[in-house]
């Protein structure tokens, strides 16, 4: 594992937020994620091999990513394509693997197509030809994850669960997306009750799709709050962000257009 970088590269606002050691920071919370995730395993009678932990590191300043790097991570995961962009240009002598995990405009697939090693909000046929032909011409592929609204909010992004099975057969003209699962922000709610049925939503969705002779088998679903109930209802990717890197001070109506409502 590389050396920790000097903490002099910090300012006094990353030390305000993560504290004047963010290396130990992100190494405990690591554990205490891991342990959790062992735990909701125990409990879902799974083995801890069967989920992927998918650390979220959107607002966190690159700089400051380094000690993520530094304690292990390696999986990054962006919301905004704009900000993974600079992220990776400063970051470009270490070796990490983008995954972009939030809404992408048609006109940006091009970012995203030079480094992405997956994207998980898939949710439109146009967006899926935009990406195909882009990776065409680099002859590439890219993992993908189709997007659906479980939650019924109408601002939420992602698939209807009606339109699921046709969009599934409308992606086999894209080649160059390899379709692994689907995703789902579940409701906005620290209310578990609220939150369950959105993720046993996803994974019956999942069990039709497989029926229907779908490649996607995963459900990347479960964040910081609830992703121990989204490994019990059968998550294989847990995206968590605020667990791993501490409380972010950008509104998340910046990211997620339903946060607002909720
Ligand atoms: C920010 C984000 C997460 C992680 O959320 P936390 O509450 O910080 O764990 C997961 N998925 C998406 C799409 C996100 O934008």
């Amino acid at each position: 594992m590389p050396a920790s970088p000097e903490p002099t590269s910090l300012t006094a606002e990353d030390i305000t937020r993560f504290g004047p050691d963010p290396f130990a920071l992100f190494s405990r919370n690591l554990v205490s994620v891991e342990e959790r995730i062992v735990r909701a395993c125990a409990r879902a009678g799974r083995s801890r091999e069967t989920v992927r932990l998918l650390p979220v590191t959107k607002t966190v300043p690159a700089r400051v990513l380094r000690f993520a790097h530094a304690a292990g991570i390696r999986d990054f995961g962006e919301n905004k394509i704009q900000e993974a962009v600079a992220k990776r240009a400063e970051l470009s002598d270490l070796a990490i693997d983008w995954c972009i995990v939030g809404h992408l405009q048609t006109n940006k697939v091009k970012y995203l197509t030079r480094f992405a090693r997956e994207f998980h909000a898939l949710d439109s046929v146009r967006l899926a030809e935009a990406l195909n032909a882009r990776l065409d011409r680099e002859d590439r592929s890219l993992d993908v994850y189709v997007q659906v609204n479980t939650s019924a909010e109408e601002s939420k992004y992602g698939l209807q669960p009606g339109e699921l099975l046709p969009y599934l057969d409308e992606l086999r003209r894209f080649p160059r997306l390899k379709p692994r699962g689907l995703m789902t922000l579940a409701v906005f709610s620290t209310d578990l009750d609220k939150v369950r049925p959105c993720f046993e939503r996803l994974r019956e969705l999942r069990d039709i799709a497989v029926r229907h002779d779908s490649a996607i088998t995963e459900l990347s679903m479960g964040m910081s709050n609830d992703f121990e109930e989204a490994i019990v209802q059968g998550a294989d990717v847990v995206r968590v962000g605020e667990a791993i890197f501490g409380k972010r001070s950008t509104p998340d109506g910046h990211y997620w257009p339903q946060a607002e409502k909720a």
